[in-house]
């Protein structure tokens, strides 16, 4: 019987493990506060930027909101990054994306101080964590390097096998999985041979974001499975890109969805606003 990894309790165990950090370092006068700015009113953006502010709340870091018109020009944006890239009382900076087609998300990663970065997407962090030094490390990757520790997987010597090779999640989980001295392989849209080579895997990572597409014939009896996809569903029910059902028989360990990696996410967006303190 698969072992179910439980995201959601972990990521609740770390919020309260921050909020007991925040608040020693609040007795010697140390804050953490981010800034979140939001473009438009896209809903999905609207929900992820509503948790994660009820997220600070509940640690004990400040955050402040930016939440500017659709309109808003990108050097409009750009000042606000720049007054908040100076601005001291300020220790992380985010801007929720996707952004209005008319500003462009590459500019603005590179314009918030790599000292701000909280989701780890500038050049800077990402190429620290490529050599291996210490830098912000984007937050869903993390997240599952989390999930495996706290479960005791251990990825030395394992076959890792990632599929999806986004800069937000396939290439940083890759570096990660590398890190802790795993064999990787990262698969894309161009790869010969998919299914066999994830069913080398002792551990999958599936961030392909086709719902369900990973069934029984991508895993190998025993493998670690670890789902990042999430897709609503007709029935509004969430899905992620493993068929669970058809996958859970077959595999040691896997992450559900909901309750799985998504938990982790803003767990680790904010253990990165502290990081800091
Ligand atoms: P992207 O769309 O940026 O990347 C998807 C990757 O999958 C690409 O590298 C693509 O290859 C590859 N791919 C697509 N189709 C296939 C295929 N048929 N076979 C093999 N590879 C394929 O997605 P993200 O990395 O941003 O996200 C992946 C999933 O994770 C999505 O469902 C997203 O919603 C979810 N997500 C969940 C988070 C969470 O907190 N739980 C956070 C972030 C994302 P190529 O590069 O060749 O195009």
């Amino acid at each position: 019987m698969a072992i179910l990894i439980d995201g959601k309790a972990v990521a609740a165990a770390i919020k309260d493990e921050l909020k007991s950090f925040v608040e020693e370092k609040a007795k010697e006068g140390k804050h953490a506060c981010l800034a979140v700015i939001q473009v438009g009113n896209d809903p999905a953006s609207s929900v992820y930027v509503g948790n994660k502010k009820k997220a600070c709340a509940y640690i004990g870091i400040g955050s402040e909101s930016f939440e500017l018109p659709g309109e808003t020009t990108e050097n409009e944006l750009m000042e606000l990054i720049d007054r908040l890239n100076a601005d001291d009382k300020i220790t992380g900076i985010l801007v929720q994306l996707p952004l209005p087609r008319h500003i462009d998300p590459d500019k603005v990663i590179r314009r918030i101080s790599p000292a701000k970065d909280v989701d780890g997407f500038h050049p800077m962090n990402v190429g620290a964590l490529s050599i291996g030094e210490d830098c912000f490390v984007s937050c869903t990757p993390q997240g599952i390097m989390e999930l495996l520790k706290r479960y005791d997987i251990e990825t030395e010597g394992k076959e890792c096998v990632v599929i999806g090779r986004s800069n937000i999640v396939g290439k940083p989980m890759a570096m990660l999985l590398l890190r802790g001295n795993g064999t990787v392989t990262v698969c894309h849209s161009k790869t010969r041979d998919l299914k066999e080579i994830c069913k080398r895997a002792d551990i999958l990572v599936a961030a392909v974001g086709r719902p369900k597409m990973i069934d029984h014939e991508y895993v190998k009896p025993g493998a670690v499975v670890i789902d990042v996809g999430i897709h609503r569903m007709e029935n509004s029910k969430l899905c992620g890109d493993v068929d669970f059902d058809d996958v859970m028989p077959l595999c040691s360990a896997i992450t559900p969805v909901p309750g799985g990696v998504g938990p982790m996410t803003i767990a680790m967006l904010m253990k990165n606003c502290c990081k800091n303190l």
